[in-house]
């Protein structure tokens, strides 16, 4: 069923039930509910060196983690999700490189977006957003957007203070793990019982040496610690979280454009899956150009890691 018309028909039922509370059993209420899960879904608007954004919305909330694709596009893609950049409760800040927020300032200007960040990375950003209201949270410390909930953790990647995202809709978990050098266990701890995952899988090693674009010093900040993941390391780090948690659906996103190919990626996280033993665990890669289907998650249950 489209999310729209599952959310809809989710919202009625509640104003059913609210008008008629007296004679509603709550555990009825609650009965009737599970047939019409609360809806958590995405859609990566665009992923790759030039320009990275990703569209979540539950119920009522609806925001973006990151916006390096221009303003423009960023409007122009989100009119082919059907939603009113006006509508939008944020944009939610992995760190400041100018491939996450190069629409920043215009789009949050323009919309009157709050824009959600640590303090290194908005003072790394101090001219971008003088116009732009800022609201700060603190690493490790769980807040909420809308009916959304956030918990951000470091990553180890060459910027101020750049973070991965633990985001909980009801009990439905997704993660966003892009760029970073490598996956410490708290990163994996973080993350424990995620249902989707958005990871990084930035080049393949073999097409990263090949390369001929890149001086030598370029392709030693990517491979180094505080660089990117390759596909072989994204595909372990997957590995190492399915110990721990229901993955229905994994997204790769940030490829390079001359040192990885989607099939590559693809292939490389399918054969960790199926050495595995989750072959159901559903695979989708996120282009440049392109918005990805609708993803919706919470097939199966689970719960917010304490
Ligand atoms: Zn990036
Ligand atoms: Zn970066």
């Amino acid at each position: 069923m489209f999310p729209e018309v599952l959310g809809a028909t989710r919202c009625v039922f509640v104003r059913y039930h609210q008008l008629n509370f007296r004679t509603a059993n709550i555990f009825t209420l609650k009965k009737i509910l599970r047939y019409f899960p609360s809806m958590f879904s995405l859609r990566v608007l665009g992923s790759g060196s030039a320009g990275n954004a990703m569209l979540i919305q539950s119920d009522s909330t609806a925001l973006l983690v990151d916006a390096g694709l221009s303003a423009k596009q960023l409007v122009a893609r989100l009119k082919q999700c059907d939603v009113d950049p006006f509508a939008l409760k944020g944009v939610l800040l992995t760190h400041e490189h100018s491939d996450h927020t190069g629409g920043l300032r215009v789009f949050c200007t323009k919309y009157e977006i709050p824009c959600y960040c640590n303090s290194l990375t908005a003072e790394a950003l101090k001219s971008e957003l003088t116009r732009v209201l800022c609201r700060v949270f603190r690493n490790g410390t769980e807040f909420t957007i809308g009916d959304i909930r956030v918990r951000p953790f470091s990553v180890p990647h060459d910027a101020a203070d750049p973070l991965g995202f633990c985001l909980a809709h009801d009990d439905v978990l997704f993660g966003v793990l892009t760029d970073l050098g490598h996956a410490p266990g708290l990163v994996l701890e973080s993350l424990r019982g995620i249902h989707g995952l958005l990871i990084e899988t930035n080049h393949d090693e073999a097409l990263l040496h090949q390369d001929i674009k890149r001086p030598w010093a370029i392709k030693q900040r990517i491979l180094s610690r505080h660089g990117h993941l390759s596909n072989a390391s994204a595909a372990h780090v997957v590995r190492q979280l399915l110990d721990s948690s229901p993955l229905e659906h994994v997204i790769l996103g940030h490829l390079s454009k001359d040192c990885n190919r989607p099939e590559l990626a693809t292939q490389r996280v399918d054969e960790e899956l199926k050495a595995a033993g989750h072959s159901s665990t559903k695979i989708s890669c996120a282009t440049q150009e392109a918005i990805t289907e609708t993803i919706m998650l919470g097939a199966s249950s689970g719960t917010f890691p304490s």
